[in-house]
């Protein structure tokens, strides 16, 4: 048996946020993940609280969250040594007015030209460079294994990996939109069982496409090292992860559209991941309804990547015991 650590179950951007944010406050942390592919790694990396915020016209107080956010990113990109791109991001189609009238009401600076809307609010990250600097940053404290199940030990909890076992002074869940795992309390259970799965499929082109993210009805194109994706789905209640070809055809179709071009053949290597989402977008980060030592960093939906630095520090926050801010009131697992 290993000696008490803070564990976190799961390596995807909300776990290794966590565990980030956790280390970096001088916390020994070991994150454990059988390294299969998950949504983090197949997103878009757009960190992008205004375009998200008018696509979804969502209300001004989940604007200010996705803001603060976002603001986040340059420091822990600096501190983990994630690449951060700034550059704009564009929306062009039939809604620009809308789109336009949303950001400007949201407080987000924002410039129309007919059909397009131009916003340098938004930034980016490249998933497979940010996995790979926080894994990186993180050293061995990450493990691979999987967690087989968890109870209650003098010292917090123990930790069952299939290999071994884990002595944890305090456990994050990070574990995406997998169900919950064997020994969790009952109310973290039902909590985790309510998650919604939406899957969203993606598609990598080794030809570059636009220099900057251009998002309209139906798809978006983003930059991307090599070339570019066209992505992406949102598809409720699915968790399948192959390709699905017809759903291809429908993605590429809308990119053309939206980049204004005449078709061209492309080859693509189609992606599918899971997203978990709570009933009200937003993430589950802090205190566990239920169970001394247990957290959640949870059901992003599709703003991972934009949130993540913010549900790490939320997490450390109350792994700490410190008073929580409004954005961690808004984020708490207890809020349903
Ligand atoms: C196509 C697509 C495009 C997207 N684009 C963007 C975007 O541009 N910007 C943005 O902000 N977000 C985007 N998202 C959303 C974002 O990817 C997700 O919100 C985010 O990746 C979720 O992160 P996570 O850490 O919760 O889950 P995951 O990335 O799924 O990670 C969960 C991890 O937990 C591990 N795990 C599960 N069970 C166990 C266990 N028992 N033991 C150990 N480990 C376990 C899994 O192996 C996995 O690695 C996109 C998503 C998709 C699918």
């Amino acid at each position: 048996m290993s000696s008490p650590t803070l564990v976190i179950v799961g390596a995807g951007v909300l776990g290794l946020c966590a565990a980030f944010e956790l280390r970096q406050r001088g916390h020994a942390v070991t994150v454990v993940d059988p390294g299969e592919a998950n949504a983090s790694r197949v997103a878009a990396g757009m960190v992008a609280p205004a375009m998200e915020a008018a696509i979804d016209d969502v209300s001004s107080d989940k604007a200010a969250l996705f803001r603060a956010g976002r603001d986040l990113w340059p420091a822990f990109a600096t501190a983990s040594g994630v690449a951060l791109a700034r550059r704009p991001a564009e929306w062009r189609g039939g809604d620009a007015k809308a789109i336009a009238a949303r950001l400007e009401a949201l407080g987000f600076q924002a410039r129309r030209d007919g059909d397009r809307v131009i916003t340098e609010e938004d930034y980016q990250i490249e998933p497979e460079q940010a996995l790979a600097a926080l894994r990186n940053a993180l050293g061995e404290a990450v493990v691979s294994a999987r967690v087989t199940g968890l109870a209650v030990s003098a010292g917090g909890w123990c930790v069952d990996l299939d290999g071994g076992v884990l002595e944890a002074s305090a456990v994050v869940l990070a574990t995406g939109a997998a169900g919950p795992v064997e020994g969790a309390p009952e109310a973290t259970r039902r909590l985790i069982a309510d998650i919604q799965p939406i899957r969203g499929q993606i598609g990598v082109v080794a030809r570059e496409l636009t220099p900057h993210v251009v998002r309209g009805p139906g798809a978006y194109v983003a930059p991307m090292t090599g070339g570019a994706v066209i992505g992406a789905t949102m598809e409720p209640g699915r968790r399948d992860t192959a390709p699905d070809a017809a759903v291809g055809d429908r993605l590429v179709e809308a990119a053309w559209r939206v980049l204004g071009r005449e078709a061209k053949p492309l080859e693509i290597e189609w992606r599918a991941g899971v997203r978990g989402a709570s009933a009200d977008g937003l993430p589950l980060a802090g205190r566990a309804p239920d169970g001394r030592g247990l957290f959640l960093a949870l059901a992003p939906r599709r703003n991972g990547w934009l949130l993540g630095p913010l549900v790490g520090a939320v997490v450390a926050d109350a792994i700490e015991g410190r008073t929580p801010s409004p954005n961690a009131r808004a984020l708490d697992p207890r809020r349903f």
